[in-house]
Formats: C-alpha cells, structure tokens, sequence
C-alpha cells in the first residue's frame, strides 16, 4: 500500500525531532518488525512541537476562509490544529438530533472540511468537544442528564444547562458522538474544554449522583460545605476519582473507535487551586495521559509573565520531560477586560509565549472566530512560532539544572486551603517563584509526593505554608532532611493531618526548632484576618545592631553589640526592622534553635502622630534557624511568602532568598547579574547546556498588558558548567553570534551587552 503524504509527514516529523524519543521508538520498532517499511512513526502526541486553533463561532460556517487559513497554517509552521467537533455545539451535521449545530451550518460538514484540509497540509487534527453544557430542548427530552440542586432546579449557564458528569449524557450520549466523529473524520485525537463538569463549589443531587455516592460511600450527598463532615470529605474524594474515571472511560472510547494512538486529552489549567476546584487530580491525570494540553492562557497582575514558565516546569515535573505540554496562547485580548475579537498588545503575547518557552511549553496560538476586522492579531504568531521551528531541538526533551524544589500540594490545597486556598496555599507557593525567579535562582516545582523520587537531585527543599501532611509525606520530608538536604518551611507547615485536621504540635516541631505555645488548640488563621489589608506590623532583626551605624542614639536602648547577625540578615545591616504585615502568635522555641527576628505587634498608622511602636520587643519568633548536625533548617512562622505575593516588597524576596542561598551552599550552578526583571532557566541535554534569559522588563512589566519591552543590560552570566569540557562552543539563538568559552575552575563566564526580549544560549 502507498503510504499517504499523512504517513509520510508523520514519518519526517519523527525523525526530526526529538532524539531520545525517536531513538526509543525506532528501537523498538526494529526489534517487532522484519523491514524498513514497518518502522512505527512517533505518536502525534510526541511530535507535535506547534499547534494552532480558530475557534470557531456559530456564524462562522458561512464566512470560514479554508485556503487563507491554510495559509496561516504554514506560515506559523504550525504542525497540529484543533478543531471544534461537538458538545455544545457542532459543526458537522451529526445524526444525532439532540446534538446541537450551529446555527447556519446546514447540513455542511465544516468539521470535515478544515480536518481534510489539515490532512493535505500534513498537520495532525485534534477533535475539540466542549462538553458541559447543553441546549433547553435536551433538558426538556432528558432531565435525568442535568445536574441539580437540593432543591432539584436544574444548574444552569446563561441560556444553557449544566450536564451532570455521572449522568448518560456524559457515559452513552457523547461516546456515542465521539465514535460519529472518528467514524466520519478519523481525527487523531479528541479534546475537551470543560470535561470535569460542575467544581466543587455546587453539589449535583441528580439520582446518578445520589445512587453512585450511597453505593461507593454507603451515605446520603453531603447537604452542604463543611470540610469537618466526614461525608462532605468522602464526598471530595469520590468526586475526584469520579473525573479520574471519565478520564479513563473517554479514552477507552476513543481508543476502540480510532485506534490506539486516538486518545482522548481533556484540558487543564495552570492553577493548583483551580485544579483542586475542579476535582482534577493533576498528578494522577499526568501518570495516565502521554501530553498534556494547557488551558492556562495568560498571566494575571498577580502572577506575571513567569508563572508560565513555572507551571511548565511544574507540570513537567508529573509528567516527565520527554513529553509534551501545548499551551493555548490567545492571540486576542484576554482576561481583564476581555475582547476576543481585538488584538493583545504583541509585547504581551510574545513575553507569555516567551516564559512558556522557558518552562517547556509548547506554542498553540489561539483565535475565536474565522474572521477579523482587526487583522493585527495575525502578525504575533508567525515570527515566534517559527523562532521556535528553528529552535525546536534545544526546547524539547531537556533535564533542568536546579537544586531548590519549591514543594505543592494539592491534597493541602483542598484539605488545609478549603474554602482560603489562594491565601493558604497559592499565595505563599506564589511568593516564593516571585522571589525566586527575581534573584535568578534556579528551581523546580516538587510535588509533595514525589520528594524522594526527585529530591536526591536537590539541595533545598522549600514548603511554603503546607499545612496539611500524611505521614507519608512526613516520612519523606524526614528522608530528605536525614540524607543531608536542607529545609525551609513557612507558617503552618505540618501544624494539619491529610484531612486538614489540626495537630496538637507542628510534625516538624523537632527540625523546625520550635514548638505550638500550648493555651488555644491550633488553627487556621480566621477568614478575615487573611483577606485583610497589610497591618502595620514589623519584624525586629537579632541582633540588633542599632549603635554601630549612623542615627541618632536614644538612651535606654540595647547597647551595641559585639555578635554577629546570621548570614540570611545579610544585606540588611542598616535596619533593625522590616516592614511585615502579618501577625503572628506566640511559639516556644527549642534550646539550640536561633531566632533571626521577632514580632513586632500593630500600632496606628493614622494619626501620624500616632505611628509610634506601643510595644517594641516581643519574644515571639518571626524567623528561626536550626542547624543541628550539620543539617540546615529554618522556619518562618512570618507569612513572609504570602506577603511577598501580595505586597511586593523586595525587603521580603529579599530575605527569601537569602534563605535560600544560607539553605542552599554552594549548591547553586548559576549566577547572573544585572539589571531587570529577567527569567532564567537552565536545562541540560545530555552534554548540552541550554539557558533561557527571558526579559520580563518593561511598560506594564507587572500590570497587564505589557506595551513594550525594555532592553537591560549588560548581563553577566556565571555557570557551572557539569560537563567540564576545556572549552565550550556557546551560540545565541537569538543574537546569532558563536563565541568559544573556557571555563575558569568550573564555571563558564558569559555576558550578554543589551538583552532585548529573550536569550537562547546553546552551550556544546
Ligand atoms: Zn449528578
């Protein structure tokens, strides 16, 4: 049989790209196979670098232009598209009455027409559903498909109804459709915008859901919230393993229907929070999907530009660097305010595009509707995307360099965070890769249960503000810290159990030096306290060093003193406070352990005449130090973190990351020195070196969109190198010069003289 021009691109597409994964499959393709002819192609989902979508609006079968499109395709080197099938809405003309078309498609099958017109450009075609919701006239034949209330009204969006994920709509009605659509189109795979169905914020009572909960938990629905229910809690876990189910049950659909490599990929955010809303267990949907596709479209005030490379690496760490993770970058504006039909400030998609990059993300432009009368948003993608194609081998199936792991945990995300995630857990998590990415220094997010697979490669672990641990995962923060790595935890770190219920003490008492002060049983700090504005607290750094540095002398106060302050105060020998923001309660602090700063409680600010420290000293420990045999462990009970990420002043990432430079030693493999706000990420391949300098530098560097980006420099540059060649061969993939460095004792010395949006360095 002649191989179709489809096979054929698959087959250059494999040997394109990807060494490892094309050297795998050719292995084990010649040891099952008897000639050349047979050698099996790289699945899609492991070669598909670049990737487009038009989504499509419902008056967009009269006016979809296919070859200007086509068009667009190559010129954005794009090798896969998405393209909406059914859910919602449909644009092929199903035979199934109840799946609704769009309006004006008729009986054409524009689904059909753009996946043939794909396959004669050689690009892979995924089939996108959106599955959650429906039209009345399917509430009216079917109720028993709509999620409920208490009550029994039905949850509704808008016009449409909400669709319950236990109910046949999901387990008979769409398999039926997806097996139509493989049937008459043989897409490679399917996708899925909002898959998960209702978040935990509404309860379905639809019988299915009253029948599956009693027959799995042997009890009624919880009848509201409340995290101290045991039958809210077992009603958290099964609505989770209920998703993990749908995951497995869709792709046994699609799989039977379209062949093996016909998987079907539901989509995922960039947020923890976000995920654990949803029941998407993140770590447990990586161990059974070989790709992830990405719906995590823009940076928000809060996060910036580098949280994309963050979650990158974050999901990468679950899912294994060899793989895959397309992101849908929107070309319009997005987020706050929203016009999908006018152009995002290019500055502002390249940088996300860009920082995406950084993190081993992969681009997925990202129009809605076919046609645009602001044409501006069609000239972002194309220089970018093929930057990338030209890049492509340095940007894929790479190993970072880092030896600090910031750990997350979704379990404490639910079962600590509850009803205040984002100021428990995101925030604090949040503080830390600002603080990080802002003193460059290399790390990588760890999945709470993967400590002992991934933490014999690092140096630091770093827990910001886990308050819910199971002993498991006591254990292995116990085994990390016993073969010689160093601790930082912050705030309520261990004070829960798995559920979230308090402990009498911290897990952690004995390497955190401190203990709970006895008085009130532990507990999370109340809702209002969180959200509240920073108060004027400080912290008081010890010692204090008051008389040795110009000012004024008051009597009365400490003498100076002769000790010197810890290393982590370095930097700060001029104050004796900082500001803070938080409160914090007393604690008892254990014989050996040393506390680096206190408490300084709340006075007025207003009246000025009144901002005067009623009480200036306190015993309560803001910042302990514990180094016991060795081993480096510091706690921070300060909200440090928490406040870094809400009120972003560099005396606190400051401290953070002298923190971890004190934790870390000299483990660190990278320092860069010069102006801006830069993100840099350091991966190796093999004996390759690959270092991303992303400017994040600009007009609206913090606030979006950003206008415009300001070259810096110059930017120096030391590394490691681990390979330890007599020379390197170092290219700017950007800057296209090729220098020949030698390294001095180890390290590689590099200056960039003005850095405009981004740096690639190739180091052979
Ligand atoms: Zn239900």
């Amino acid at each position: 049989m002649m191989p179709s021009r489809r096979d054929f691109v698959a087959q250059l597409g494999a040997m394109a790209i990807l060494g490892r994964t094309f050297d795998a499959s050719s292995r084990e393709a010649a040891s099952h196979s008897t000639g050349a002819e047979s050698v099996a192609p790289v699945p899609w989902y492991r070669r598909t670098l670049r990737w487009g979508q038009t989504n499509i609006t419902e008056i967009d079968p009269a006016r979809y232009d296919i070859p200007w499109w086509r068009g667009y395709w190559r010129r954005t080197a794009v090798q896969g598209v998405i393209v909406n099938a059914g859910g919602i809405v449909a644009y092929y003309p199903s035979r199934y009455p109840l799946q609704y078309r769009a309006t004006g498609l008729g009986d054409r099958d524009l689904f059909g027409d753009l996946t043939h017109a794909a396959r004669e450009e050689g690009l892979v075609v995924v089939a996108r559903m959106d599955s959650n919701r429906v039209h009345e006239p399917v509430f009216r034949e079917h109720p028993d498909w709509i999620a409920v209330d208490a009550e029994g009204t039905p949850y509704r969006s808008g016009e449409l109804y909400v669709t319950c994920i236990n109910g046949p709509y999901y387990r008979s009605f769409l398999p039926d459709v997806m097996r139509e659509i493989v049937g008459r189109a043989r897409p490679d795979g399917f996708t899925d915008n909002s898959w998960s169905g209702l978040d935990r914020n509404s309860i379905c009572y639809c019988e299915n859901c009253k029948r599956g909960f009693h027959d799995a938990a042997g009890a009624n629905l919880p009848h509201r919230r409340d995290w101290d229910d045991a039958g809210y809690r077992k009603w958290i876990e099964w609505s989770y393993a209920r998703r993990l189910e749908l995951w497995d049950a869709n792709n046994a659909v699609t799989r039977a229907a379209g062949g093996p490599e016909c998987i079907w990929v539901g989509m995922n955010g960039g947020s923890i929070a976000g995920q654990a809303r949803s029941f998407r267990d993140y770590r447990a949907i990586c161990a059974r999907t070989p790709i992830v596709l990405l719906d995590h479209q823009t940076r928000s005030n809060a996060e910036g530009f580098q949280h994309n490379a963050f979650t990158g690496k974050l999901i990468h760490g679950m899912l294994g660097w060899d793989k895959l993770i397309p992101e849908s970058m929107p070309m319009y504006q997005i987020g706050t305010p929203m016009f999908r039909l006018a152009t995002k400030p290019a500055a502002e998609a390249r940088a996300w595009m860009l920082a995406g990059f950084a993190g081993g993300i992969q681009p997925w432009w990202h129009h809605v509707s076919a046609y645009h009368e602001d044409r501006r948003m069609y000239r972002t993608a194309e220089p970018i995307m093929r930057w990338h194609r030209e890049n492509e081998r340095y940007l894929v199936d790479r190993t970072p360099v880092a030896s600090v792991g910031l750990v997350w945990s979704q379990r404490s995300t639910d079962f600590y965070g509850r009803d205040s995630a984002d100021e428990l857990t995101e925030q604090p998590l949040r503080g830390w890769m600002q603080a990080l990415v802002r003193a460059r220094i290399p790390h990588v997010p760890v999945h709470v249960d993967q400590i002992d697979a991934v933490g014999r490669d690092l140096a630091v672990l770093i827990l910001p503000n886990i308050g819910a641990l199971g002993d498991a995962q006591l254990a292995a923060i116990r085994r990390f810290v016993e073969r010689g790595g160093a601790l930082i935890a912050t705030g309520q770190t261990s004070l829960f159990d798995e559920w979230g219920d308090a402990r009498p003490d911290f897990a952690l008492a004995d390497l955190f030096g401190i203990s709970h002060a006895g008085g009130a049983s532990p507990a999370r700090p109340a809702p209002e306290r969180l959200r509240a504005t920073a108060a004027q607290t400080y912290l008081r750094l010890t010692p204090e060093l008051r008389a040795r540095v110009d000012g004024p002398h008051v009597s009365g106060e400490p003498a100076p003193t002769s000790e010197r302050r810890h290393p982590v105060l370095a930097g700060f020998d001029e104050t004796d406070i900082l500001p803070f923001g938080g409160t914090l309660d007393p604690l008892r602090v254990a014989a050996g352990a040393r506390v680096l700063a206190t408490f300084i409680p709340a006075f007025p600010a207003f009246p000025p005449e009144t901002a005067w420290m009623r009480e200036p000293r306190t015993q309560i420990p803001a910042l302990v130090v514990n180094e016991q045999h060795g081993r480096r462990v510091a706690f921070v009970p300060a909200e440090l973190d928490r406040r870094y990420a809400i009120d972003n002043l560099p005396d606190h990432g400051d401290l953070l990351a002298n923190l971890v430079r004190w934790a870390a030693r000299d483990s660190i493999a990278l320092q860069v020195d010069g102006p801006g706000l830069l993100d840099v990420e350091l991966y190796r391949q093999t004996d390759r070196l690959v270092l991303h300098v992303v400017n994040l530098t600009g007009v609206g560097s913090w606030r979006a969109p950003m206008e415009e980006i300001t070259p810096v420099g110059p930017v120096s540059l030391r590394l490691r190198d681990p390979v330890r060649k007599a020379s390197r061969v170092v290219r700017w993939r950007v800057g296209g010069r090729t220098e020949r460095v030698l390294p001095r004792d180890g390290w590689l010395h590099l200056t960039l003289p003005l850095l405009h949006e981004h740096e690639l360095l190739v180091i052979e």
